[in-house]
């Protein structure tokens, strides 16, 4: 690493920056602009300050005492979504994300003393809930009290909500139904191969994911055990800390991370398998996030090799089990896991899923773009983009070869799971195997859909610009699924449909899809 030049501003978060900031990373940018076209950001707005390179000169002037980090520096840093699009399209590999949880630590770090609610919020967020898996259980009940008692509707129906603003009262929609009763509680946490044991894998739960998404972790495990797996899961382990990590709490991330390197070294697992593109990618990072202790450092190495994304580890080390549609999938099994689900029947997907299958003929979705917003203009070339997205080259060249009765899917990547992890083969490969599905590629699947942890509730502005394009993409290919493999990208996208579906699509997780339609010792 280079050795870093005395700093000789007074400027005391340009002192922290100067120290935090890695000045090999930072040199290492050689400015040549590869990155721009794939940064959301960018691409929305065309300013160079709101891209990769933008940002790295200016926490490169910062470091080398050219500039004062004011304002404006640090709404730039702010601005980013972290969706680490600009890694994979760089030349000389800058670890971006690495740069940026650095810059927004020692803005946290500088800003920490002089905030009033917010300093509040974030430390019970940060510090009493989120590490505290009992915490998370007891928010998950309130939630699930809250959505079943009829207190929801109260609420709805008394106004209250309008006092909040757009972003959090269309987010309270489109909450999963909540529960305290994690994975643990609902099947236990200790599940046999089935059949000749391939390997024994840590089921990462997550903290949000165990107490709003619960049904996808057991059938996350169903999945798993199918594919040959034996399948633990440590009690003892806690949130990933990718939140603390993306907002500046790196001393939070690394505590976090040292509980899990723990728990999942005691159940002595081949694999630790996610199945959230935001927990498996700071998962993988252990090792960066803790190189610099010497007592953990291997430990962390250790855990960082293993970790998996569920589909990467179906595709690519188990047996992949066989998918059928979904009708023969519920009659063929037998009794399901505990705590699994039986299908909605109000699910507006399989309805006109079932239409179709019984018409032989796939239902309509909206027409392209139809209830979509308009692409902002941000300069011809982007346009152009945008124009090609909405010809329905893809869905009509797909729905041509495909059979008449087959049910169209598509899916958006989570940014993490391909751009840190580096898995976007796998799970389209798992839906592909589904008798009876015709898979469409969405255009810019692999652009962020404006989640990215609660960027879209601390910056609802851009979040529902990018958001915005991406459902004229989403509708673009006709599809009755939209898939994702990350919770936060779900519930994204969920929003995005609820503002601009027709109702002919639905959104759900790769895991629960597959697990509707699994055919195995069920
Ligand atoms: S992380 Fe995403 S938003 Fe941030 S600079 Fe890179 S591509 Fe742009
Ligand atoms: S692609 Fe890499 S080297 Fe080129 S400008 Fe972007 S970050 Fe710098």
């Amino acid at each position: 690493m280079a050795e870093k030049a005395a700093c000789t501003t007074s400027n005391p978060l340009a002192q922290k920056l100067k120290l935090r900031l890695d000045e090999d990373q930072l040199t290492n940018c050689m400015r040549c602009g590869f990155c721009l076209p794939a940064c959301p950001t960018f691409r929305e707005t065309g300013i160079e300050a709101e891209s990769p390179r933008g940002r790295i000169a200016l926490m490169k002037a910062v470091a080398d005492g050219i500039m004062a980090p004011d304002a404006a520096f640090e709404e730039q840093m702010n601005h980013c979504l972290g969706c680490r699009a600009c890694e994979p399209a760089c030349p000389a590999d800058v670890k971006y994300g690495q740069l940026i949880e650095q810059a927004r630590d020692a803005i946290e770090d500088h800003t920490d003393s002089h905030r009033g609610w917010v300093k509040l919020a974030r430390r019970t967020a940060f510090k009493a809930v989120f590490p505290k898996q009992n915490r998370m259980k007891l928010l998950g009940g309130a939630l699930g009290f809250y959505q079943r008692s009829g207190l929801q509707k109260i609420t709805r129906g008394s106004g209250i909500m309008k006092l909040f603003p757009d972003h959090m009262r269309e987010m309270e929609q489109i909450l999963p139904e909540s529960s305290s009763r994690g994975v643990i509680e609902r099947i236990g946490s200790r599940h046999p191969a089935v059949g000749a044991k391939v390997a024994t894998v840590g089921l990462f739960r997550g903290c949000l994911m165990d107490v709003m998404f619960t049904e996808t972790n057991v059938h996350t495990v169903e999945l798993l055990t199918q594919a040959g797996f034996e399948v633990v899961i440590p009690d003892t382990q806690n949130c990933c800390g990718a939140l603390h990590a993306h907002s500046g709490e790196a001393d939070g991330a690394r505590s976090l991370a040292r509980g899990n390197i723990r728990a999942f070294r005691e159940a002595g697992v081949d694999y630790i398998v996610s199945n959230a593109g935001g927990c498996g990618a700071i998962l993988t990072e252990y090792d960066h996030l803790l190189h610099e202790d010497a007592q953990w450092k291997d430990d962390a190495a250790w855990f960082a090799a293993r970790v998996k994304d569920v589909s990467d580890l179906l595709v690519n080390f188990g047996r992949v089990p066989k998918f059928a549609e979904r009708g023969r999938a519920l009659t063929a099994g037998g009794p399901v896991a505990a705590g699994a689900s039986a299908p909605q029947a109000a699910d507006p997907a399989a309805q006109a899923e079932a239409s179709a299958a019984v018409a032989g003929t796939p239902a309509t979705a909206a027409a392209a773009g139809s209830t979509a917003a308009a692409p902002a203009d941000i300069g011809a070339e982007l346009a152009a983009i945008e124009d090609a997205s909405v010809q329905p080259s893809a869905a009509s060249a797909a729905a041509a070869s495909a059979p008449a009765s087959s049910v169209r899917i598509t899916y958006q990547d989570s940014c993490h799971l391909r751009n840190v992890m580096r898995s976007s083969d796998a799970p389209r490969k798992l839906m592909r195997q589904v008798a009876g599905v015709e898979y469409v590629e969405m255009f810019e699947a692999d652009r962020c859909c404006g989640s990215a942890g609660i960027y879209n509730l601390t910056q609802p502005e851009m979040a529902n610009q990018i958001l915005d394009h991406k459902m004229v993409h989403a509708n673009a290919t006709e599809a009755r699924y939209l898939l994702t493999s990350n919770p936060g990208c779900l519930l994204q996208m969920k929003l995005g449909n609820e503002r601009h579906g027709d109702g002919s699509m639905k959104v759900m997780h790769v895991v629960d899809f597959l697990h509707e339609r699994l055919l195995g010792d069920r």
